[in-house]
């Protein structure tokens, strides 16, 4: 009876040979340790029994490539676990980027509308919606900063609180450590973008705070160096918060750098 409970949560085994293929294929999973590389498993299985992977737009996934967006879309669940998974069952997927139409009303009451081009997109309480082009990109370069997965992911678990906000749920002397560190420093890069001064990270961050911890968030698992050297503060609180970056260098290698 547990073992059939066990199975209802985590949903059907998944094919070993697959596991390891997608596994093998994605750098970030392939640095794991087996302890994480376990967690992350039972995660993609529960991931690929509760979501439907819709392929739009002529694309076609085969069961490797499912496999593999779930593992992407897990891996920033290997702390915080399954609740993460929380409130949506849709995982939509274009070959490319898509477009959509915005519009928006502004004070004096003008309606204005364009058209956006996304990679990725993560409504509030809906479907997450991923460009397989672009995933594929970040899996060929991992340490370029950049993991649409992982940005889309960051969304879904800030919202978990009813506010998409920039502060996923956490206990509650660390949501307001988090809040204050948070806020000073996308306040400086908001300055710094203003000022059009270089940035170490992506200024796309500055946009908003929902966005500056998608943002440094993709920097976590793709360039923790960078961002541990940019935002020492933020890095430290994402890698509380995620576990360590599979792609972080020992400390020792660090303070080489450092020096
Ligand atoms: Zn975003």
């Amino acid at each position: 009876m547990l073992e059939l409970i066990r199975r209802l949560r985590r949903g059907p085994p998944l094919d070993p040979q697959l596991w390891r293929a997608a596994r093998d294929a994605n750098p970030w999973t392939r640095a794991l340790d087996p302890e994480r590389e376990q967690q992350l498993h039972a995660l993609v299985e529960r991931f690929l029994h509760v979501k439907t992977i819709t392929p739009l737009a002529g694309l076609e996934l085969d069961d490797a490539q499912r496999v593999q967006l779930a593992a992407l879309c897990c891996l920033p669940l290997l702390r915080f676990g399954a609740e993460g998974l929380r409130g949506w069952s849709q995982l939509l997927v274009y070959p490319d980027a898509f477009r959509v139409n915005r519009s928006h009303v502004d004070a004096a009451g003008v309606l204005h509308q364009w058209d956006d081009e996304l990679i990725g997109e993560a409504w509030e309480a809906g479907p997450v919606i991923l460009s397989w082009a672009d995933v594929e990109a970040d899996l060929a370069e991992p340490d370029a900063g950049f993991c649409v997965a992982v940005h889309e992911m960051a969304h879904k678990l800030d919202a978990l609180d009813g506010a998409l906000d920039g502060t996923p749920p956490l206990p509650r002397a660390w949501q307001r450590e988090w809040a204050a560190d948070f806020q000073q420093a996308f306040e400086a890069l908001a300055r710094d973008v203003d000022r059009r001064r270089r940035t170490a990270i992506d200024g796309y961050a500055a946009e908003a705070p929902e966005e500056f911890f998608a943002v440094c968030s993709e920097y976590h698992f793709s360039d923790p160096a960078l961002l541990r050297r940019a935002m020492p503060k933020v890095a430290a609180h994402l890698e509380r918060f995620y576990g360590p970056s599979p792609l972080a260098r020992d400390a020792a290698s660090t303070r080489v750098r450092k020096a």
